[in-house]
């Protein structure tokens, strides 16, 4: 079985559109949050997401976009926060509110799914003393997690915890960098942001989980990021949302 990972979309319809396209053959799609907030197309990411399967964890953005909860954001965020509030269709936001909390566990497999971390949903897991006690809390030997924008790993083995991530060459063309997973080791796995990356790499990032060969495969592609930023600029979103694009921060 493939599954096809996903995060942090952030209502950027040319980003996920160049991840589907380029998407290797999968039999399901995982998602792990932040459809919506900062990005100009919720209602188009919405309509896009969900036909692709019903398993979605709910991201912080999620929540606050459809007024479920507020958050004391950016100020850059809290106005696409509110932007998007206004546009949202009654049904995406209704969608929005049904997401379910992580951790979850996909019916088809042994893994669980969570937005920040297994211990809170919230957290962010930048560094391998943030992810020390989630790698040890983590009800599944493997946990696929988002909400940093950032493809990275952490891994503990009988003695030793590491940091990992993909080495990439190119800076404008589709890479991929796989990673065999070992038995016996615990892993947090974060596949990147499709839609706003901050790890300085401007491409949309996404995985690909193999569980039958044990291999998690990062992957980037080029999208559109001009029309997106366009279209950031057009609904009256702050220019840094559309600037930050570019960079990849
Ligand atoms: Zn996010």
């Amino acid at each position: 079985m493939r599954a096809l990972v996903l995060s942090d979309i952030h209502a950027n319809l040319e980003a996920l559109e160049a991840v589907l396209a380029a998407a290797p053959p999968h039999d399901v799609v995982w998602n792990l949050g932040d459809v919506v907030g900062y990005g100009a197309n919720p209602n188009e990411v919405i309509d896009r997401v969900r036909p692709l399967g019903k398993f979605v964890v709910r991201g912080n953005h999620d929540r606050a976009c459809s007024g479920l909860e507020v958050f004391d954001f950016s100020q850059n965020a809290k106005v696409a926060i509110l932007w998007t509030e206004s546009i949202l269709e009654d049904d995406h936001r209704e969608w929005l509110r049904s997401l379910a909390m992580g951790p979850v566990t996909p019916e088809e497999s042994a893994v669980s799914c969570v937005h920040g971390s297994p211990r809170d949903e919230d957290e962010y897991l930048f560094t391998l003393d943030d992810a020390a006690p989630s790698l040890q809390a983590a009800c599944c030997p493997i946990t696929f997690f988002g909400h940093t924008h950032r493809q990275v790993g952490f891994a503990t083995g009988e003695y030793t915890e590491t940091r990992f991530g993909p080495e990439y060459n190119l800076s404008s063309e589709p890479e991929q960098f796989p990673l065999q997973l070992r038995s016996g080791y615990r892993y947090l796995l974060n596949p990147g942001s499709v839609g706003q990356p901050r790890d300085s790499d401007w491409r949309a990032a996404f995985a690909v989980y193999d569980d039958e060969q044990s291999i998690f495969t990062w992957h980037r592609v080029p999208y559109d990021v001009a029309e997106a930023q366009r279209r950031i600029r057009d609904a009256g979103l702050p220019n840094a949302l559309a600037y930050r694009l570019e960079r990849g921060f």
